[in-house]
């Protein structure tokens, strides 16, 4: 939401300058509902597991239950999620204000997408989830090139972890979970270009009423909370900042039954390997 700066009414004949002050007005007002809606999500958000935990509390204090573990567990539980909400919201805020510091380094993607796979194959056989990981030749079959780019690994990290474990969370034992990774050059040829990245999964979908939200904070399907699938529904939101903040875009495909697809860009370049190899010894 664009606010009105005064060179927004200077020069403007009055009937202009009383429409400005209209559109500022207008975007104040929708800038206040916004505000007054967060606040609403987040005291619902923290308030429904902490009313559960007061209850359990409660009913141990009077003896109505025994302090057995599976109270307790639920207790945790319901602790872990406020927890949870507390620091993604922490973190969202600082992305957003561009208080966040982001220590950007080089990255090698190729080990980069290793580190990923080695990551969640285990969970992956656990939850009786293939993970299969496709690693795109288009502008990096070169063995004398190897794709990198600028970013915080810690970040990156992060975004991988959202996407991944969305994934296997809306996916049921027995689906698979495909990632590809590859260079898109900006033309034919050109060592500059894009790192793309697609995560695509066989599971639950989303609906087409409910793809436009996913992005918005605490959003979550009437799915996922009616199967009881745990989250904060601030997952992607931190995912779009911070992919935002690399210069790069995010968006998904899905369809009901069938899967879901979450896929982003960030600017990327080739560079000769053996370049790198002598960076790394120099540090
Ligand atoms: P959380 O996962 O904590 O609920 P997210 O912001 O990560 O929050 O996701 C928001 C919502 O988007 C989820 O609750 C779910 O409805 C939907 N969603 C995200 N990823 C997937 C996926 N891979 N398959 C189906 N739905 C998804």
């Amino acid at each position: 939401i664009k606010l009105s700066r005064i060179s927004d009414i200077q020069g403007k004949t009055l009937k202009e300058q009383e429409e400005a002050i209209q559109t500022a007005n207008d975007n104040l007002k929708r800038l206040e509902k916004l505000r007054q809606q967060l606040i609403a999500d987040i005291s619902h958000e923290l308030g429904t597991p902490m009313v559960a935990v007061q209850g359990y509390v409660k009913a141990l204090l009077d003896g109505v239950i025994q302090p057995e573990e599976k109270y307790l567990r639920l207790i945790y539980d319901r602790v872990l999620t406020v927890n949870h909400l507390i620091k993604d919201l922490f973190l969202l805020s600082t992305y957003q204000a561009n208080r966040n510091h982001f220590d950007h380094q080089q990255i090698d993607i190729d080990a980069f997408i290793l580190s990923v796979e080695d990551k969640y194959a285990p969970e992956c056989e656990r939850s009786g989830i293939e993970l299969e990981v496709f690693k795109g030749v288009d502008g990096s079959g070169s063995a004398q090139e190897e794709m990198i780019v600028w970013a915080d690994p810690v970040r990156l990290d992060q975004v991988f972890e959202n996407l991944v474990q969305n994934a296997i969370k809306f996916t049921g034992a027995g689906g698979s979970i495909q990632l590809t990774s590859e260079f898109q050059p900006k033309y034919e040829g050109a060592r500059l270009g894009h790192w793309f990245v697609k995560i695509s999964d066989t599971g639950l979908g989303i609906s087409e009423e409910d793809i436009a939200h996913v992005f918005e904070r605490f959003f979550r399907s009437k799915e996922a909370k009616a199967r009881g699938i745990q989250g904060t529904g601030l997952g992607l939101a931190i995912t779009k900042e911070i992919i935002q903040k690399h210069g790069g875009e995010i968006g998904v495909t899905s369809a009901p039954d069938e899967g879901t697809t979450f896929f982003f860009l960030i600017p990327a370049e080739l560079i000769d390997k053996c370049e790198n190899a002598q960076s790394k010894i120099l540090g």
